[in-house]
Protein backbone atom coordinates (compact mmCIF):
# COMPACT_ATOMS: atom_id res chain seq x y z
CA UNK A 1 0.00 0.00 0.00
CA UNK A 2 1.27 3.41 -0.55
CA UNK A 3 1.14 6.26 1.84
CA UNK A 4 -0.28 9.65 1.08
CA UNK A 5 2.52 12.34 0.27
CA UNK A 6 2.98 14.64 3.34
CA UNK A 7 0.21 17.74 3.58
CA UNK A 8 3.71 19.74 3.12
CA UNK A 9 4.71 18.12 -0.13
CA UNK A 10 4.96 18.99 -3.76
CA UNK A 11 3.31 15.96 -4.63
CA UNK A 12 0.59 16.70 -2.06
CA UNK A 13 -0.54 20.13 -3.72
CA UNK A 14 0.13 18.90 -7.07
CA UNK A 15 -2.69 16.01 -6.57
CA UNK A 16 -5.10 18.56 -5.02
CA UNK A 17 -4.51 21.03 -7.69
CA UNK A 18 -4.80 18.73 -10.34
CA UNK A 19 -8.18 17.15 -9.03
CA UNK A 20 -9.41 21.00 -8.22
CA UNK A 21 -7.63 23.57 -9.86
CA UNK A 22 -8.73 25.00 -13.49
CA UNK A 23 -5.69 27.33 -14.27
CA UNK A 24 -6.16 30.60 -16.55
CA UNK A 25 -4.65 30.50 -19.88
CA UNK A 26 -3.96 26.52 -19.62
CA UNK A 27 -4.39 23.25 -20.90
CA UNK A 28 -5.59 21.63 -18.12
CA UNK A 29 -5.24 17.98 -19.27
CA UNK A 30 -1.62 18.32 -20.28
CA UNK A 31 -0.78 20.50 -17.75
CA UNK A 32 -1.72 17.61 -14.75
CA UNK A 33 -0.19 14.95 -17.11
CA UNK A 34 3.14 17.05 -16.76
CA UNK A 35 2.40 18.44 -13.11
CA UNK A 36 2.15 22.06 -12.04
CA UNK A 37 5.26 23.84 -10.13
CA UNK A 38 4.17 25.02 -6.64
CA UNK A 39 6.38 28.70 -5.73
CA UNK A 40 5.95 28.78 -1.88
CA UNK A 41 7.17 32.17 -1.62
CA UNK A 42 8.77 34.80 -2.43
CA UNK A 43 11.96 38.02 -1.37
CA UNK A 44 12.95 40.63 -2.96
CA UNK A 45 13.66 39.78 -6.89
CA UNK A 46 13.55 35.92 -6.38
CA UNK A 47 10.83 33.42 -6.27
CA UNK A 48 11.07 30.12 -4.60
CA UNK A 49 9.17 26.71 -5.38
CA UNK A 50 8.32 23.73 -3.15
CA UNK A 51 11.65 21.47 -4.34
CA UNK A 52 13.53 24.39 -2.97
CA UNK A 53 14.96 26.20 -5.95
CA UNK A 54 15.14 29.85 -5.95
CA UNK A 55 14.32 31.52 -9.60
CA UNK A 56 15.16 34.90 -10.27
CA UNK A 57 11.62 36.79 -11.09
CA UNK A 58 12.52 38.41 -14.10
CA UNK A 59 8.47 38.77 -14.94
CA UNK A 60 8.06 40.44 -11.79
CA UNK A 61 4.88 37.77 -11.20
CA UNK A 62 3.01 39.23 -14.57
CA UNK A 63 4.09 41.90 -14.87
CA UNK A 64 3.15 43.55 -11.54
CA UNK A 65 5.57 43.35 -8.98
CA UNK A 66 7.68 46.72 -9.27
CA UNK A 67 8.75 46.94 -5.80
CA UNK A 68 10.09 43.53 -5.74
CA UNK A 69 8.29 40.76 -3.34
CA UNK A 70 7.93 40.74 0.58
CA UNK A 71 7.47 44.31 0.67
CA UNK A 72 6.28 44.30 4.86
CA UNK A 73 5.39 48.28 4.47
CA UNK A 74 2.74 47.09 1.83
CA UNK A 75 1.85 44.07 3.92
CA UNK A 76 1.23 46.05 6.95
CA UNK A 77 -0.61 49.07 5.10
CA UNK A 78 -3.18 46.24 4.08
CA UNK A 79 -3.07 44.83 7.59
CA UNK A 80 -3.75 48.10 9.36
CA UNK A 81 -6.45 48.91 7.13
CA UNK A 82 -8.17 45.80 6.79
CA UNK A 83 -8.39 46.19 11.23
CA UNK A 84 -9.89 49.58 10.83
CA UNK A 85 -12.44 49.06 7.57
CA UNK A 86 -12.13 45.73 6.01
CA UNK A 87 -14.62 46.68 3.44
CA UNK A 88 -17.83 48.76 2.61
CA UNK A 89 -18.40 50.18 -0.91
CA UNK A 90 -18.50 53.23 -2.93
CA UNK A 91 -21.50 53.17 -4.47
CA UNK A 92 -24.38 55.04 -2.27
CA UNK A 93 -23.11 58.57 -1.38
CA UNK A 94 -19.44 56.74 0.22
CA UNK A 95 -16.92 56.54 0.08
CA UNK A 96 -14.01 55.86 2.54
CA UNK A 97 -10.07 57.79 3.18
CA UNK A 98 -8.24 55.43 1.25
CA UNK A 99 -10.02 55.49 -2.27
CA UNK A 100 -10.29 59.14 -1.46
CA UNK A 101 -6.39 59.50 -0.80
CA UNK A 102 -5.49 57.10 -3.56
CA UNK A 103 -7.61 58.91 -6.20
CA UNK A 104 -5.78 61.71 -5.25
CA UNK A 105 -2.47 60.51 -5.30
CA UNK A 106 -2.64 59.19 -8.65
CA UNK A 107 -4.25 62.71 -10.14
CA UNK A 108 -0.48 63.93 -8.58
CA UNK A 109 1.58 61.92 -10.87
CA UNK A 110 -0.60 61.50 -13.58
CA UNK A 111 -0.35 63.08 -17.28
CA UNK A 112 -1.41 66.93 -17.05
CA UNK A 113 -5.01 67.69 -17.16
CA UNK A 114 -6.05 63.96 -15.70
CA UNK A 115 -7.86 64.58 -12.89
CA UNK A 116 -9.99 61.85 -11.99
CA UNK A 117 -9.80 57.90 -11.41
CA UNK A 118 -12.83 55.22 -11.67
CA UNK A 119 -11.71 52.24 -9.34
CA UNK A 120 -12.22 48.64 -10.60
CA UNK A 121 -10.60 45.35 -9.50
CA UNK A 122 -7.91 44.99 -12.45
CA UNK A 123 -7.04 45.22 -16.07
CA UNK A 124 -9.92 43.75 -17.76
CA UNK A 125 -12.67 45.37 -15.68
CA UNK A 126 -10.99 48.84 -16.54
CA UNK A 127 -10.65 48.14 -19.97
CA UNK A 128 -14.61 47.01 -19.79
CA UNK A 129 -15.31 50.42 -17.83
CA UNK A 130 -13.57 52.40 -21.11
CA UNK A 131 -15.82 50.76 -22.97
CA UNK A 132 -19.26 51.19 -21.01
CA UNK A 133 -17.55 55.31 -19.72
CA UNK A 134 -16.54 56.49 -23.82
CA UNK A 135 -19.96 55.18 -25.23
CA UNK A 136 -21.61 56.67 -22.23
CA UNK A 137 -19.87 60.05 -22.74
CA UNK A 138 -20.39 60.41 -26.26
CA UNK A 139 -24.42 59.47 -25.59
CA UNK A 140 -24.09 62.06 -22.97
CA UNK A 141 -22.61 64.76 -25.52
CA UNK A 142 -25.43 64.25 -27.88
CA UNK A 143 -23.44 61.31 -30.32
CA UNK A 144 -24.53 58.03 -29.74
CA UNK A 145 -23.32 57.01 -32.94
CA UNK A 146 -19.82 57.65 -31.91
CA UNK A 147 -19.49 53.98 -30.58
CA UNK A 148 -16.82 52.15 -32.58
CA UNK A 149 -13.29 51.31 -31.05
CA UNK A 150 -10.07 50.88 -32.92
CA UNK A 151 -8.24 48.66 -31.80
CA UNK A 152 -4.88 46.41 -33.13
CA UNK A 153 -4.22 43.08 -34.13
CA UNK A 154 -2.32 40.91 -31.56
CA UNK A 155 -2.82 43.64 -28.80
CA UNK A 156 -3.85 42.40 -24.92
CA UNK A 157 -6.84 44.17 -23.37
CA UNK A 158 -7.61 41.44 -20.66
CA UNK A 159 -9.74 37.94 -20.32
CA UNK A 160 -13.42 39.31 -20.13
CA UNK A 161 -15.60 39.80 -23.20
CA UNK A 162 -15.14 43.38 -23.85
CA UNK A 163 -11.72 43.06 -23.04
CA UNK A 164 -10.94 40.27 -24.83
CA UNK A 165 -13.05 41.81 -27.40
CA UNK A 166 -10.99 44.68 -27.94
CA UNK A 167 -7.87 42.56 -27.49
CA UNK A 168 -6.70 41.15 -31.21
CA UNK A 169 -5.71 37.47 -30.25
CA UNK A 170 -7.04 35.22 -32.95
CA UNK A 171 -7.02 32.42 -30.43
CA UNK A 172 -8.96 34.05 -27.54
CA UNK A 173 -11.94 35.43 -30.28
CA UNK A 174 -11.74 31.62 -31.25
CA UNK A 175 -13.52 30.68 -27.87
CA UNK A 176 -16.41 31.97 -27.03
CA UNK A 177 -18.10 33.87 -30.14
CA UNK A 178 -15.83 37.30 -29.67
CA UNK A 179 -15.24 39.26 -31.25
CA UNK A 180 -18.42 41.50 -29.92
CA UNK A 181 -20.06 44.23 -32.87
CA UNK A 182 -18.74 47.30 -32.84
CA UNK A 183 -14.79 47.01 -32.76
CA UNK A 184 -12.52 47.03 -35.91
CA UNK A 185 -8.69 45.90 -35.84
CA UNK A 186 -6.21 47.36 -37.59
CA UNK A 187 -2.27 46.52 -38.32
CA UNK A 188 0.04 46.27 -34.88
CA UNK A 189 3.29 48.21 -35.20
CA UNK A 190 5.39 45.21 -34.90
CA UNK A 191 8.44 46.19 -37.45
CA UNK A 192 10.04 43.15 -36.63
CA UNK A 193 7.57 41.00 -37.57
CA UNK A 194 5.42 43.02 -40.24
CA UNK A 195 8.11 45.85 -41.31
CA UNK A 196 9.28 44.05 -44.60
CA UNK A 197 11.71 46.33 -46.21
CA UNK A 198 10.49 49.44 -44.49
CA UNK A 199 12.97 50.92 -42.23
CA UNK A 200 10.89 51.27 -39.00
CA UNK A 201 10.43 54.87 -38.97
CA UNK A 202 8.34 54.70 -42.16
CA UNK A 203 6.68 51.62 -40.89
CA UNK A 204 5.54 53.46 -37.53
CA UNK A 205 3.69 56.04 -40.07
CA UNK A 206 2.24 53.08 -42.17
CA UNK A 207 1.08 51.47 -38.95
CA UNK A 208 -0.57 54.36 -37.98
CA UNK A 209 -2.23 55.40 -41.04
CA UNK A 210 -4.05 52.23 -40.81
CA UNK A 211 -6.00 53.95 -38.00
CA UNK A 212 -6.79 56.75 -40.06
CA UNK A 213 -7.98 54.03 -42.94
CA UNK A 214 -9.85 52.44 -40.28
CA UNK A 215 -11.29 55.91 -38.77
CA UNK A 216 -12.57 56.95 -42.18
CA UNK A 217 -14.23 54.16 -43.46
CA UNK A 218 -16.49 53.28 -40.81
CA UNK A 219 -16.82 57.01 -40.72
CA UNK A 220 -14.76 59.71 -37.83
CA UNK A 221 -18.89 60.43 -36.96
CA UNK A 222 -19.25 56.48 -35.54
CA UNK A 223 -15.98 56.03 -34.27
CA UNK A 224 -15.92 56.45 -30.18
CA UNK A 225 -11.89 55.83 -29.20
CA UNK A 226 -8.86 54.62 -30.56
CA UNK A 227 -7.30 52.02 -27.85
CA UNK A 228 -3.48 51.05 -27.92
CA UNK A 229 -0.88 50.02 -25.23
CA UNK A 230 1.81 52.04 -25.46
CA UNK A 231 4.39 49.12 -25.40
CA UNK A 232 2.54 45.48 -26.13
CA UNK A 233 3.33 43.63 -23.53
CA UNK A 234 1.60 39.86 -23.79
CA UNK A 235 1.70 40.27 -27.83
CA UNK A 236 5.13 40.17 -27.17
CA UNK A 237 6.76 43.51 -25.72
CA UNK A 238 6.15 45.41 -29.71
CA UNK A 239 7.90 48.15 -28.76
CA UNK A 240 6.42 50.95 -31.48
CA UNK A 241 8.58 52.81 -33.96
CA UNK A 242 9.44 56.40 -32.10
CA UNK A 243 6.63 57.78 -35.43
CA UNK A 244 3.88 55.44 -34.67
CA UNK A 245 2.23 57.15 -31.41
CA UNK A 246 2.57 60.57 -32.04
CA UNK A 247 0.91 60.02 -35.51
CA UNK A 248 -1.56 58.03 -33.69
CA UNK A 249 -2.65 61.02 -31.54
CA UNK A 250 -2.54 63.45 -34.76
CA UNK A 251 -5.08 61.35 -36.06
CA UNK A 252 -7.09 60.91 -33.71
CA UNK A 253 -7.41 64.23 -32.88
CA UNK A 254 -7.94 65.84 -36.27
CA UNK A 255 -11.13 63.04 -36.57
CA UNK A 256 -11.97 64.02 -32.93
CA UNK A 257 -11.65 60.20 -31.57
CA UNK A 258 -10.70 59.90 -27.84
CA UNK A 259 -7.46 58.40 -27.57
CA UNK A 260 -7.47 55.21 -24.60
CA UNK A 261 -3.91 54.06 -22.90
CA UNK A 262 -4.05 50.73 -21.45
CA UNK A 263 -1.36 50.99 -19.37
CA UNK A 264 -2.23 47.94 -17.61
CA UNK A 265 1.53 46.60 -18.12
CA UNK A 266 3.14 50.35 -18.85
CA UNK A 267 1.82 52.45 -16.00
CA UNK A 268 3.39 53.28 -12.84
CA UNK A 269 6.81 53.67 -14.12
CA UNK A 270 7.49 50.34 -16.03
CA UNK A 271 9.31 52.42 -19.05
CA UNK A 272 11.02 54.84 -16.87
CA UNK A 273 7.95 57.47 -16.75
CA UNK A 274 5.23 57.12 -14.81
CA UNK A 275 2.58 56.18 -17.89
CA UNK A 276 4.05 54.55 -20.75
CA UNK A 277 2.47 57.89 -22.86
CA UNK A 278 4.92 60.00 -21.48
CA UNK A 279 7.60 57.53 -23.19
CA UNK A 280 5.67 57.49 -26.65
CA UNK A 281 5.14 61.74 -25.74
CA UNK A 282 1.25 61.46 -26.58
CA UNK A 283 -1.16 62.86 -23.82
CA UNK A 284 -3.85 60.61 -23.99
CA UNK A 285 -8.14 60.74 -22.95
CA UNK A 286 -7.94 58.38 -20.49
CA UNK A 287 -5.50 55.43 -19.15
CA UNK A 288 -6.71 52.00 -17.72
CA UNK A 289 -4.37 50.89 -14.99
CA UNK A 290 -3.79 47.49 -12.76
CA UNK A 291 -0.55 45.53 -11.93
CA UNK A 292 1.81 47.98 -10.51
CA UNK A 293 -0.32 50.29 -8.89
CA UNK A 294 -0.68 48.10 -5.92
CA UNK A 295 2.86 46.47 -7.26
CA UNK A 296 0.36 43.35 -7.32
CA UNK A 297 0.09 42.95 -3.23
CA UNK A 298 -3.81 43.24 -3.84
CA UNK A 299 -6.05 43.13 -6.77
CA UNK A 300 -7.06 46.56 -7.53
CA UNK A 301 -7.03 48.43 -11.38
CA UNK A 302 -9.16 51.75 -12.49
CA UNK A 303 -9.68 54.69 -15.55
CA UNK A 304 -7.91 57.99 -14.92
CA UNK A 305 -10.24 60.30 -16.86
CA UNK A 306 -8.89 63.59 -18.62
CA UNK A 307 -10.26 66.49 -18.21
CA UNK A 308 -12.54 66.93 -21.65
CA UNK A 309 -14.56 63.12 -20.73
CA UNK A 310 -14.44 63.79 -16.95
CA UNK A 311 -16.33 67.37 -17.77
CA UNK A 312 -18.67 66.00 -20.04
CA UNK A 313 -19.12 62.92 -17.91
CA UNK A 314 -19.56 65.09 -14.81
CA UNK A 315 -21.63 67.66 -16.50
CA UNK A 316 -24.35 65.76 -18.76
CA UNK A 317 -23.69 61.99 -17.91
CA UNK A 318 -26.30 61.66 -15.34
CA UNK A 319 -25.74 58.49 -13.44
CA UNK A 320 -23.24 56.08 -14.69
CA UNK A 321 -24.57 52.77 -14.34
CA UNK A 322 -21.94 51.21 -14.01
CA UNK A 323 -19.40 49.76 -10.80
CA UNK A 324 -17.83 47.04 -9.32
CA UNK A 325 -18.40 45.79 -5.48
CA UNK A 326 -14.72 46.33 -4.85
CA UNK A 327 -14.34 49.58 -6.83
CA UNK A 328 -11.69 50.96 -4.62
CA UNK A 329 -11.73 47.93 -2.19
CA UNK A 330 -10.08 49.57 1.14
CA UNK A 331 -7.34 46.70 1.73
CA UNK A 332 -6.09 47.58 -2.67
CA UNK A 333 -6.24 51.09 -2.21
CA UNK A 334 -4.11 51.20 1.14
CA UNK A 335 -1.76 48.45 -1.22
CA UNK A 336 -1.51 51.12 -3.67
CA UNK A 337 -0.79 53.95 -1.27
CA UNK A 338 2.31 52.18 0.33
CA UNK A 339 3.53 51.35 -3.00
CA UNK A 340 3.31 54.91 -4.45
CA UNK A 341 5.14 55.67 -1.27
CA UNK A 342 7.61 53.21 -1.64
CA UNK A 343 8.30 54.25 -5.38
CA UNK A 344 8.30 58.04 -4.46
CA UNK A 345 10.47 57.22 -1.44
CA UNK A 346 12.72 55.10 -3.24
CA UNK A 347 12.68 57.34 -6.22
CA UNK A 348 12.24 54.08 -8.45
CA UNK A 349 11.07 55.59 -11.32
CA UNK A 350 14.17 57.84 -12.08
CA UNK A 351 15.88 54.70 -11.06
CA UNK A 352 14.55 52.56 -13.86
CA UNK A 353 14.89 55.58 -16.23
CA UNK A 354 18.19 56.23 -15.69
CA UNK A 355 20.16 53.77 -13.38
CA UNK A 356 18.89 49.70 -13.50
CA UNK A 357 16.72 50.35 -16.48
CA UNK A 358 20.16 51.48 -18.91
CA UNK A 359 22.04 49.25 -17.21
CA UNK A 360 20.19 46.77 -17.84
CA UNK A 361 19.50 47.40 -21.15
CA UNK A 362 23.16 47.87 -22.29
CA UNK A 363 23.82 43.68 -21.36
CA UNK A 364 20.54 42.79 -22.72
CA UNK A 365 20.91 44.54 -25.83
CA UNK A 366 24.04 43.36 -26.16
CA UNK A 367 22.31 39.72 -26.50
CA UNK A 368 21.37 40.55 -30.11
CA UNK A 369 25.19 39.02 -31.14
CA UNK A 370 24.22 35.89 -29.98
CA UNK A 371 23.71 33.64 -33.09
CA UNK A 372 20.20 32.86 -32.08
CA UNK A 373 18.78 36.39 -31.66
CA UNK A 374 17.27 38.54 -34.31
CA UNK A 375 17.01 42.05 -32.09
CA UNK A 376 17.17 42.61 -29.36
CA UNK A 377 15.05 45.23 -27.22
CA UNK A 378 14.41 46.78 -24.23
CA UNK A 379 12.61 50.55 -23.23
CA UNK A 380 12.92 50.91 -18.98
CA UNK A 381 12.76 47.17 -17.72
CA UNK A 382 10.42 45.96 -20.20
CA UNK A 383 12.17 43.86 -23.37
CA UNK A 384 11.77 41.03 -25.21
CA UNK A 385 14.15 38.81 -27.58
CA UNK A 386 13.30 37.60 -31.14
CA UNK A 387 14.90 33.95 -31.42
CA UNK A 388 15.87 33.19 -35.63
CA UNK A 389 16.84 30.49 -37.74
CA UNK A 390 18.29 34.06 -40.03
CA UNK A 391 18.66 37.47 -38.49
CA UNK A 392 18.56 38.77 -42.17
CA UNK A 393 16.01 37.60 -43.05
CA UNK A 394 14.20 37.69 -40.18
CA UNK A 395 13.12 34.13 -40.14
CA UNK A 396 10.64 32.27 -38.38
CA UNK A 397 11.61 28.52 -37.28
CA UNK A 398 10.43 25.87 -39.82
CA UNK A 399 8.60 24.02 -36.72
CA UNK A 400 5.30 25.15 -35.47
CA UNK A 401 5.38 28.78 -34.45
CA UNK A 402 5.81 28.78 -30.28
CA UNK A 403 7.91 25.61 -30.19
CA UNK A 404 11.49 27.02 -29.96
CA UNK A 405 10.04 29.48 -27.95
CA UNK A 406 8.79 26.79 -25.25
CA UNK A 407 11.92 24.87 -25.09
CA UNK A 408 13.92 28.11 -24.35
CA UNK A 409 11.08 29.04 -21.64
CA UNK A 410 11.69 26.08 -20.09
CA UNK A 411 15.80 25.90 -20.03
CA UNK A 412 15.26 29.36 -18.49
CA UNK A 413 13.40 28.48 -15.96
CA UNK A 414 15.63 25.17 -15.35
CA UNK A 415 18.47 27.59 -14.95
CA UNK A 416 17.19 29.63 -12.69
CA UNK A 417 15.21 32.45 -14.59
CA UNK A 418 11.61 33.46 -15.46
CA UNK A 419 11.70 34.54 -19.07
CA UNK A 420 8.47 34.18 -20.60
CA UNK A 421 7.82 32.95 -24.23
CA UNK A 422 5.63 34.95 -27.18
CA UNK A 423 5.62 33.00 -30.29
CA UNK A 424 9.23 32.21 -30.68
CA UNK A 425 10.92 34.96 -28.28
CA UNK A 426 11.38 35.67 -24.80
CA UNK A 427 10.07 38.72 -22.86
CA UNK A 428 11.17 40.26 -19.94
CA UNK A 429 10.17 42.65 -17.04
CA UNK A 430 11.73 42.57 -14.36
CA UNK A 431 10.84 44.44 -10.68
CA UNK A 432 12.25 48.03 -10.13
CA UNK A 433 14.61 47.24 -7.21
CA UNK A 434 16.61 44.68 -9.19
CA UNK A 435 19.94 45.35 -8.31
CA UNK A 436 23.26 45.49 -10.20
CA UNK A 437 24.46 42.50 -9.13
CA UNK A 438 20.95 40.79 -10.11
CA UNK A 439 20.97 42.50 -13.46
CA UNK A 440 24.40 41.10 -13.89
CA UNK A 441 23.26 37.31 -13.22
CA UNK A 442 20.06 37.78 -15.19
CA UNK A 443 22.01 39.02 -18.47
CA UNK A 444 24.70 35.89 -17.64
CA UNK A 445 21.78 33.77 -17.03
CA UNK A 446 20.13 34.33 -20.18
CA UNK A 447 23.36 33.94 -22.34
CA UNK A 448 23.38 30.59 -20.72
CA UNK A 449 20.00 29.95 -21.56
CA UNK A 450 20.54 30.99 -25.32
CA UNK A 451 23.52 28.57 -25.48
CA UNK A 452 21.76 25.88 -24.32
CA UNK A 453 19.00 26.39 -26.50
CA UNK A 454 20.69 26.89 -29.91
CA UNK A 455 23.16 23.74 -28.90
CA UNK A 456 19.36 21.50 -28.32
CA UNK A 457 18.36 23.04 -31.93
CA UNK A 458 21.39 21.97 -33.42
CA UNK A 459 21.07 18.60 -31.55
CA UNK A 460 17.55 18.13 -32.85
CA UNK A 461 18.81 19.33 -36.82
CA UNK A 462 16.16 22.56 -36.47
CA UNK A 463 18.80 25.19 -37.39
N1 LIG B 1 -4.63 45.30 -20.45
C1 LIG B 1 -3.34 44.98 -20.58
C2 LIG B 1 -2.46 45.83 -21.43
C3 LIG B 1 -2.82 43.87 -19.91
O1 LIG B 1 -1.53 43.55 -20.06
C4 LIG B 1 -3.66 43.12 -19.08
C5 LIG B 1 -3.15 41.93 -18.29
N2 LIG B 1 -1.97 41.37 -18.66
C6 LIG B 1 -5.01 43.49 -18.98
C7 LIG B 1 -5.46 44.58 -19.67
C8 LIG B 1 -5.96 42.70 -18.13
O2 LIG B 1 -5.68 42.88 -16.80
P1 LIG B 1 -6.19 41.80 -15.70
O3 LIG B 1 -5.46 40.53 -15.97
O4 LIG B 1 -5.80 42.46 -14.40
O5 LIG B 1 -7.66 41.69 -15.85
Amino acid sequence: MTSAPASNSTAHWRHLDAAHHLHPFSNTKSLNAEGVRVITHAAGSYIFDSEGNKILDGMSGLWCSSVGHGRHDIVDAISDQLKTLDYYNTFFKTTHPAAAELAAAIAEVAPAGMRHVFFTSGGSEAVDTVIRMVRHYWAAMGKPEKHIFIARRNAYHGSTVGGASLGGMKPMHAQGGLPIPGIVHVQQPYWWAEGGDMTPEAFGLHAAREVARAIDEAGAENVAAFIGEPIQGAGGVVIPPATYWPEVQKICRERDVLLVSDEVICGFGRTGEWFGCQYMGVAPDLITFAKGVTSGYFPLGGVIVGARVAEGFIEHGGEFNHGFTYSGHPGGCAAALANLRILHGEKLVERVKSEIGPYLQARWLKLAEHPLVGEARMVGLIGALELTPDKARRAKFAQEEGTVGLLCRDISFSEGLVMRAVRDGMILAPPFTLSFAEADLLADTAVRVLDRTYAELQARGWL
